[in-house]
């Protein structure tokens, strides 16, 4: 007995120790996961608001404005997310959330579940979810907007026509919601919603509910893929209003913002675009956007947002509420009086899902004797989004190619073979595009020249022309004068870079009578504080550059130099103005490419 209970307390000893082993191993365990999962925590949430910032600093930029509107890049719809999650509807207004257009801020845990969410719409839908459709928003219009006052009884009436395919729930019914808010119920004709074949189950009946007792509001659905072409040509057949307006399906309007639009398009001959603020696709808030800009495109054709030129800066300060031209409208948003819509050819109806639909009815509007405008006085918010969330039958860049092709090949003449000889996978697709109605409406239409519309409309345009020297300019040291791919551009230094092929727009220039040296995308090469950068071409008399002999020379008789610096470790050569001596670092030689 004794010795069993001896041997008893021995085991009993063992076994405490062990358990208390154990029981240290776990606690251990746990530690180092609980630390691990915090360290990922905190990394996403860096990630997160890293990119926050840098998209707010991406949408407006020091030296002038470059929204993010070209986005080719198709998105996987929330990739792996549930069907449950995807067709959810989670529309749960929190009181005073987003009101006044202010910002909506998450806890960490709360952002790790919406950078889950984005992808699903390429903006922060937890955030959209939890603003009231009915939200207040600022007036952001400017004083003299303010003052003028419209004859209402006078406008002519509208349909507003807003198409989707895929929207979130809320954020449609809160574009919605503030048309209905804040336009003058008897301007407002009707609201026409087209639904593009969306696959999202809180878009069937509970749109419908949502819809059914708002009055006005119609929706049309229909079962095939059309994308925008297609969806508002749709609303614009049943649009019974004088003036057909477009929107997103991701807006929202202030107050005031129909009466300009309508008073301008009442006129018949003018697209009239509102002042398109941001709404952030992180947080929802309402940013007004720069006052000064218009819109244009580069030598990719991606739409662009630019600076004026200086004569519509001048305008728009002599009468800061009065409408002002542009070369190219965003594509969206956009008002036109209905008989005026289909006197010029409605849309392309070759052009599928999205893209370059904004700029072939911007040059059929100029071309063939109408206008684009952009009114200050009417202020509508957009999410603008860097991908596409939704799916691209055939794939982004076949559709893109195409719809590009079409609106190429049928307006831009001369500057279509550029267009094509540089991008020759749009040119691979070219004569597969059937265009001859276009072409036939051109002719019928009797539309002016693409070069018309760049010496008239666009004067300020970067592209070659006929008096426009077009290739690269190379050191006699080697190298060119380019804009190193991947780094800012827009302000950026200028160095020398890879001289490349003769398809290699990134090393071709155009070189204007004037002196400028233009790189794609409005770029002039200006001399700075030491040396020379690249900026928003303008009338500022450090871009002229001219040409003696060899030697580029700038109104202040310094010449452009490739300053070589022999240390190995550094790879950036500079280009800058210096006095002018002998030495090869400031030879360049011209090689001429043909642009057509
Ligand atoms: N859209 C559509 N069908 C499509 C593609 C787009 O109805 O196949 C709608 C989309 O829901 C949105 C509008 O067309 O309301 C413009 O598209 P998006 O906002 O993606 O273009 P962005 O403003 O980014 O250029
Ligand atoms: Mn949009």
């Amino acid at each position: 007995m004794e010795i069993r209970s001896f041997i008893c307390r021995g085991r009993k000893k063992k076994i405490i120790t062990l358990l208390f082993i154990v029981m240290f191993l776990i606690n251990a365990m746990f530690y180092v996961s609980f630390e691990l999962y915090n360290t990922i925590k905190k990394r996403h949430k860096n990630q997160w608001y890293k990119r926050l910032h840098f998209d707010q600093d991406s949408y407006v930029d020091k030296s002038g404005m470059r929204v993010i509107v070209g986005h080719y890049v198709g998105g996987n719809s929330g990739g792996n997310l549930s069907q449950e999650i995807i067709n959810a509807n989670n529309y749960a207004p929190v009181e005073g959330a987003g009101e006044g257009g202010r910002p909506v801020q998450l806890s960490p845990r709360e952002i790790i579940t919406a950078r889950e969410l984005f992808a699903l719409h390429s903006y922060n839908i937890l955030v959209g979810d939890r603003i009231n459709i009915n939200r207040s928003l600022p007036d952001v219009r400017s004083e003299s907007c303010k003052e003028v006052q419209y004859n209402i009884d006078n406008l002519p009436t509208a349909s507003i026509i807003i198409v989707f395919h895929n929207e979130a729930w809320s954020t449609l019914m809160r574009t919605v919601m503030s048309v209905i808010l804040r336009s003058p119920p008897t301007l407002l004709k009707q609201i026409i919603l087209v639904d593009d074949a969306s696959e999202r189950k809180y878009l069937g009946k509970e749109l419908d509910d949502a819809v059914s007792n708002l009055g006005k509001v119609q929706i049309l659905r229909s079962l095939e893929r059309k994308g925008l072409v297609g969806a508002r040509l749709i609303g614009a057949r049943t649009a019974t209003g004088d003036v057909l307006v477009f929107l997103d399906a991701h807006c929202e309007v202030t107050y005031g913002w129909l009466e300009p639009l309508l008073e301008r398009a009442g006129s018949d001959d003018v697209f009239i675009c509102p002042h398109i603020d941001l709404l952030s696709e992180d947080t929802l808030a309402y940013t007004k956007s720069i006052d000064a800009h218009w819109g244009a495109f580069s030598w990719r054709l991606h739409f662009r947002w630019l600076m004026p030129s200086t004569e519509v800066m001048i305008h728009k300060s002599e009468n800061p509420s009065k409408p002002y031209p542009t070369p190219a409208m965003a594509g969206g948003l956009f008002a036109v009086r209905k008989s005026l819509f289909w006197r010029l050819g409605g849309y392309d109806e070759g052009m599928l899902i999205w893209g370059a639909e904004n700029l072939e009815l911007s040059w059929r509007a100029w071309q063939c004797g109408a206008r684009v405008e952009i009114t200050p006085c009417s202020r509508v918010g957009h999410i603008f989004r860097r991908h596409s969330p939704y799916k691209y039958p055939g794939g982004v860049s076949k559709v893109l190619n195409a719809n590009l092709a079409r609106a190429a090949s049928v307006w831009m003449d001369e500057w279509a073979d550029f267009f094509f000889k540089f991008n020759p996978a749009v040119a691979a697709i070219r004569d597969q595009q059937e265009v001859g109605d276009r072409v036939d409406l051109r002719k019928n239409l009797k539309c002016k020249s693409f070069e018309w519309y760049l010496t008239n409309v666009w004067p300020q345009h970067f592209f070659p022309t006929k008096d426009r020297w077009f290739g690269r300019i190379r050191n006699d040291k080697g190298g060119c004068i380019g804009v190193v791919s991947g780094t800012p551009g827009l302000g950026g230094p200028a160095s020398k870079v890879r001289c490349g092929s003769d398809l290699d727009l990134d090393s071709l220039l155009v070189y204007t009578q004037e002196g400028k040296i233009m790189a794609d995308e409005g770029l002039c090469l200006e001399q700075g504080n030491g040396r020379a950068v690249w900026k928003s071409c303008g009338d500022n008399r450090k871009q002229i550059w001219k040409q003696e002999g060899p030697r580029l020379k700038t109104i202040d008789g310094l010449c452009l130099t490739l300053v070589i610096n022999h240390s190995a470790d550094v790879t950036d050569t500079p280009l800058t103005a210096k006095r002018c001596i002998k030495t090869d670092e400031q030879i360049w030689h011209f090689e001429r490419v043909p642009w057509r």
